[in-house]
């Protein structure tokens, strides 16, 4: 499958992980739009939240547990942060592999900059 965060997932391109684990990867965002921008993907492949199978919503659950864990270790935890998913067209999503973005370390903008 032609998806660069599986290529990531198994290491043929290479990232900045900061965590990983049976169901999850996060990496450093490759242009980061806040001083904090981690990225943080199920392994298996997703396409976008409109995608989510009757057996996959744990993932998400793990992927929040691991946010909260990357934040606390990436220094926002107190500061504060957003956890974010692009879904389809309208939101900007470009990666076809559900993701969810850690942004922090500045004070962020308008949700819908
Ligand atoms: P989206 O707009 O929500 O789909 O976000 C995709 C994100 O993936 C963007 O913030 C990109 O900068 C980021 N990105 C694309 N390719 C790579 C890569 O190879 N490594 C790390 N981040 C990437």
């Amino acid at each position: 499958m032609d998806c660069i965060f599986c290529k990531i997932v198994e290491g043929s391109i290479p990232s900045k992980k900061v965590f990983e684990n049976e169901h999850v990867v996060a990496f450093h965002d490759i242009y980061p739009a806040a001083p904090v921008h981690i990225l943080i993907i199920p392994k298996k492949h997703i396409a976008s939240m409109n995608d989510v199978g009757a057996d996959d919503w744990h993932l998400l659950g793990e992927i929040h547990s691991a946010a909260q864990q990357i934040a606390k270790e990436q220094g926002v935890a107190e500061s504060g942060y957003r956890l974010i998913n692009n879904c389809g067209k309208h939101s900007g999503q470009e990666v076809f592999h559900i993701h969810y973005h850690l942004l922090g370390g500045e004070k962020l903008g308008p949700l819908n900059a």
